[in-house]
């Protein structure tokens, strides 16, 4: 008999006395964990199937069930914790590749819960966000050096293309593939009522999403999937994606599972076969040669768009910014290691890359410093989990940030890190028809809409309390920040003081 070496990480605890053997755990876990026993007329949950979704917690109507960490315990072992030995022995048995999704979840430091913002008292008096306007709407895009102006003394307009958001939010890349028709919906409508962008992601535009393209921004990856020149037309704006926080250095795979009926006619390839991008774009060597992507996506778009370079916070990331600066690009948009994916390996999400905070700080400080600051907005994104972390990574010098796990948490994910199995028990990442229309695109829409609207509010208190009544006043003014318990180096990268200071 063959030895089961790995034990389920979770336990279905079921309260007999209140279940009703309705089935509808049975019906919603698409794991198929649980299953009714007609011999004794009970349910029973194989926990082995479990990956903690919490599906079955939230429909259950009595209340019945929890879900547990399972109570079975490796012997105490600081150096092997149970999880490694688990990995060891699921790779030793499957010979493969470990594979995970969403953010990294390891235990490394959270700058933006070690920052504090000030607060105006006696001088400099706060501001009542009720009472006075307050301004978080920004432009993206570079802008000029000079103001020129013609014979007659007038302003001479020579702004390159803006993008004009709301406040300073986007949705985060998310591919139509790696996420359901019905989230892409959601976030679509959400980003056009909220005044905001949502982005396509590396999978193309399903052609019922053409009409949301001024909140648009299309994207251009190594995989080139669903690239044309009506889809660069759509959008308000295009981005070069060279990276990701999730998996930098690396490129993306979507499995053919998961490439069926509009998934494969958007992004141009057949069903069924597994949609993978490239590590590098194979025309891409040099700063010399993204300029040319870059000029290449302008003169396709008539000038009349901005150009993104998203890229994976990584060590020399300083240095690569100010290359992509110079390119001609309008935007850099800088993922950092906690950023959320549909797929990664295990390995690469958890132990490449660096924080955003650190990285943001870096490039902001390093492009000031070289006085190209204004050739790029900045936008970061990478566990932006609240409006306090909005308000920090403004203050560290970003222009705007990319929200996408706390976009699908509103959506209904329960971040199980289940999302490479395509098997998404709230609709969110799968393409099976009948998980899909679990969520539903105006309730979808309506939560993030709301989620967004209160995060606004939260955003004005705050700069309120500071005494600023302009989201532009805060950008790089880390005179509003403090840090707790961070050394030296960390202060100086950061380019704050110390609490008390
Ligand atoms: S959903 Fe709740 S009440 Fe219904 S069978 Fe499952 S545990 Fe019992
Ligand atoms: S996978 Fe989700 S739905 Fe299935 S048993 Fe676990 S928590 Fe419940
Ligand atoms: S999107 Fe779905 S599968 Fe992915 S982590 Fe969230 S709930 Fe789990």
């Amino acid at each position: 008999m063959a030895v089961n070496y790995l034990y389920p990480e979770y336990e279905a605890v079921r309260n007999y006395d209140r279940c009703i053997t309705c089935r509808a755990c049975e019906r919603q876990c698409a794991n198929e964990a649980h299953e009714y026993i007609e011999d004794g007329d009970r349910m029973v949950c194989d926990d082995s199937k479990c990956v903690n979704c919490h599906r079955c917690v939230a429909l259950c109507p009595t209340r019945a069930l929890k879900i547990m960490k399972s109570g079975n315990a490796y012997k105490q072992n600081a150096n092997w914790p149970g999880r490694t030995i688990d990995e060891i022995y699921r790779q030793a048995g499957s010979g493969g590749v470990l594979l995970s999704s969403m953010g990294n979840p390891e235990n490394y430091p959270v700058y933006f819960d070690r920052i504090l913002l000030n607060a105006s008292q006696v001088t400099n008096p706060s501001i009542d966000p009720l009472r006075e306007p307050m301004e978080t709407r920004v432009y993206l895009g570079a802008k000029p050096q000079e103001i020129e102006r013609d014979v007659n003394g007038r302003i001479i307009n020579n702004l390159p293309p803006q993008l004009s958001l709301s406040m300073p939010v986007m949705f985060s890349a998310m591919s139509y593939g790696s996420i359901s028709y019905n989230a892409h919906e959601s976030l679509a409508r959400a980003a056009v009522k909220l005044g905001i962008l949502y982005n396509t992601g590396e999978g193309g535009l399903h052609e019922d999403f053409y009409r949301y393209g001024a909140n648009t921004v299309v994207q251009v990856a190594s995989g080139r999937f669903g690239v044309h020149p009506e889809y660069l037309s759509a959008g308000a704006a295009v981005e070069i994606k060279m990276g990701q926080g999730a998996k930098p250095g690396i490129g993306g795979h979507l499995p053919g599972t998961k490439i069926v009926g509009d998934v494969s006619r958007t992004r141009m390839i057949p069903e069924g076969s597994d949609a993978i991008s490239p590590a590098p774009h194979h025309d891409i060597y040099s700063i010399e040669d993204l300029r040319q992507l870059v000029y290449s996506l302008k003169e396709a778009t008539e000038y009349t768009k901005p150009v993104i370079v998203k890229i994976a916070a990584v060590h020399n990331v300083t240095a690569i910014a100010s290359g992509i600066a110079r390119s001609g690009a309008d935007i850099i948009a800088i993922d950092g290691f906690r950023g959320g994916t549909g797929a990664a390996p295990t390995r690469i999400r958890d132990h490449v890359g660096i924080p955003i905070e650190l990285a943001l700080a870096g490039v902001d400080k390093r492009l000031r410093d070289e006085g190209i600051r204004d050739n790029v907005s900045i936008v970061v994104g990478g566990s932006i989990r609240s409006s306090a972390d909005i308000v920090k990574a403004v203050a560290l010098g970003a222009d705007c940030v990319y929200i996408g796990s706390a976009a699908l948490i509103a959506l209904g994910c329960h971040l199980c890190r289940s999302c490479q199995t395509g098997k998404c028990n709230w609709g969110i990442a799968t393409q099976i028809p009948e998980l899909v229309k679990r969520l539903n695109p105006d309730i979808g829409y309506e939560r993030l809409v709301n989620l967004l609207t209160a995060w606004q509010h939260e955003i004005k208190e705050m700069m309120g309390g500071m005494g600023i009544n302009s989201i532009e006043s805060l950008k790089g003014n880390r005179l509003m920040l403090r840090g707790v318990g961070l050394n030296e180096k960390e202060l100086d990268i950061l380019g704050i003081k110390h609490a008390g200071e």
